[in-house]
């Protein structure tokens, strides 16, 4: 059994939770508290203030004066900026099993996954961003027309950072994602107010306290704990935001932009996603091909935006590529996040288990076989089986809309024009894997899947240079990469006339 950090052991062991505004936690003004439980026991792990729309009022007042012009945080030199950044990346890694370990206790990951893609992801997007705050520039531009009265001039556009924002993130990855954001955000000169998940927020506090140790100025990063509904809502509310970035549902998504117009803020969304894995008859390694369709649907139990969730496989190959697939799934240990052993953990929470199970008696009522898994264990803790259905049929609700687990579904088709019809057959266009040898059909899928990501032979992966979103309804903008650091600015046109 990991033994839990002294670090971790005492930061639970305050068991009540406040919200970190302006570099100290600070109480709310209500008492309703919000429960943080272990989904591989179901035990409560510590709670955290639900906060009103005054306590949300508090922190975007402190990081707006945060952001005042001549402010400590305006004044400091990109380089500052920078070196800031990159301390709070190493401060990460000195602190990654804390982190990792925290993750898992409240959103019942697996340790290994928590430790590589939260605390290691968020330390990376945190060092690759402490770069960006050097190298943010506009442009020199030769005007179309010539100046009135023939005089001379000299345009240019600068890039500036655009105010206070809301970052409003979901529980599958609690550390990563707040990452993909503050980060980017701090690196431009605005200053945030991060909401985490209910279901997952005491990493979020965690991070922030390291962000004051590696000398951020107060209120340039805060924390407001809650729920959707009160907490996210007023922020996403607040006059002061200039820009709302969310990662969430597509359901949530758009009450977010509905919400954020009424005042013009910005907003990214980055939303769900139904995304295809396409097989065709030449892989270049059956094993390796299903070993990653398995990795890219049953990775963090299915709870993954970019989750290859329905695997296409080309007919002549559907059975063997569909047992080899089920062979990997029921090989998988399930138990939780702190068994070294284990391939799969508890879902996050018992409300999305069953949310989950639910799709799978839709399925079995339309018709989908089921090929593998599908029952629930029966224990403490919100486990489930991998599971996996057949279908010829591409309407089928389990094919059509986001399940955020760990729930396959193969459909066969017959050529690449049939399975282009069919992954592109969807409201999502988040991502897609494509598996062949053959590199010209590969690039034929690249041009022609609607889809912000594609990968060829590989699961997907996030890399901090790699920008990533949705088309259609999985989103508007991209995050990550040069543009993630462009999204916290705005662009100012200059024109000197003499
Ligand atoms: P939700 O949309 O339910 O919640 C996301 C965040 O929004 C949470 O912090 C939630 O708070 C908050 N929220 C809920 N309602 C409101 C509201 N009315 N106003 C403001 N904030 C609100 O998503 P989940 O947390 O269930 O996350 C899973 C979803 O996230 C999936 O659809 C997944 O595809 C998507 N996702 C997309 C990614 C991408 O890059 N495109 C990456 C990862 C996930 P609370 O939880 O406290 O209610």
């Amino acid at each position: 059994m990991v033994e839990l950090t002294d670090k971790l052991t005492k930061f639970l062991a305050k068991k009540n939770h406040n919200h970190f505004i302006n570099g100290i936690y600070q109480p709310s003004i209500g008492d309703d508290q919000i429960a943080v439980i272990n989904p591989a026991n179901e035990e409560i792990i510590g709670k955290v203030a639900l906060g009103q729309k005054e306590d949300v009022d508090r922190a975007v007042a402190a990081a707006k004066k945060a952001f005042q012009y001549n402010s400590l945080w305006r004044r400091m030199s990109p380089d500052d900026r920078g070196k800031i950044l990159y301390s709070l990346a190493e401060l990460i890694t000195d602190h990654s099993e804390t982190i990792a370990q925290m993750v898992t206790l409240e959103n019942g990951k697996l340790l290994k996954d928590s430790r590589s893609s939260d605390a290691g992801g968020a330390a990376n997007t945190f060092r690759y961003y402490a770069g960006w705050t050097t190298k943010i520039e506009g442009e020199t531009l030769d005007l179309s027309q010539p100046q009135k009265g023939g005089k001379q001039n000299f345009a240019f556009t600068r890039r500036e950072p655009i105010g206070v924002v809301a970052a409003i993130v979901p529980w599958n990855f609690p550390v990563s994602i707040a990452a993909w954001k503050v980060a980017p955000a701090l690196a431009a000169g605005c200053t945030v107010v991060l909401k985490p998940s209910e279901e997952t927020p005491l990493s979020a506090l965690l991070l922030a306290e390291l962000a004051m140790e590696a000398g951020m100025p107060e209120g340039v990063f805060n924390v407001v704990t809650g729920d959707g509904r009160t907490t996210g809502a007023a922020l996403t509310a607040h006059p002061d935001i200039k820009k709302v970035t969310f990662t969430g549902s597509t359901y949530t998504g758009k009450i977010i932009g509905k919400t954020a117009m009424e005042n013009v803020t910005g907003v990214s969304l980055e939303l769900g996603g139904k995304s295809p894995a396409i097989v065709f008859d030449d892989p270049v390694d059956f094993g390796a091909t299903a070993n990653g369709v398995a990795a890219g649907i049953f990775r963090n139990q299915g709870q993954v935006c970019v989750a290859g969730s329905r695997v296409y496989i080309q007919k002549k190959v559907f059975d063997k590529v569909l047992t080899d697939i089920t062979h990997v799934a029921e090989k998988m240990k399930i138990s939780h996040g702190f068994d070294g052993t284990a391939d799969l953990g508890p879902l996050v929470s018992k409300g999305h288990l069953a949310k989950v199970c639910s799709y799978i008696e839709t399925g079995k009522r339309e018709g989908a076989s089921l090929v593998s898994g599908g029952q629930s264990i029966k224990n403490k803790g919100y486990y489930l089986q991998p599971t996996i259905f057949s279908s010829p049929d591409n309407q089928q609700t389990i094919i059509q809309e986001e399940i955020f687990g760990p729930v396959l579904t193969a459909i066969p088709f017959d050529d690449m024009e049939d399975a282009l019809q069919k992954a592109n057959d969807s409201k999502m266009g988040l991502a897609a894997t494509v598996w062949t040898k053959n590199i010209s059909k590969a690039m034929a899928m690249i041009n022609r899947l609607e889809a912000g990501v594609v990968y060829v032979n590989s699961p997907v992966r996030s890399d901090p240079n790699l920008p990533l979103g949705g088309y259609k309804q999985s989103g508007i903008g991209r995050e990550l990469g040069k543009v993630g650091v462009y999204n916290y600015t705005t662009l100012k046109s200059v024109n000197i006339v003499f």
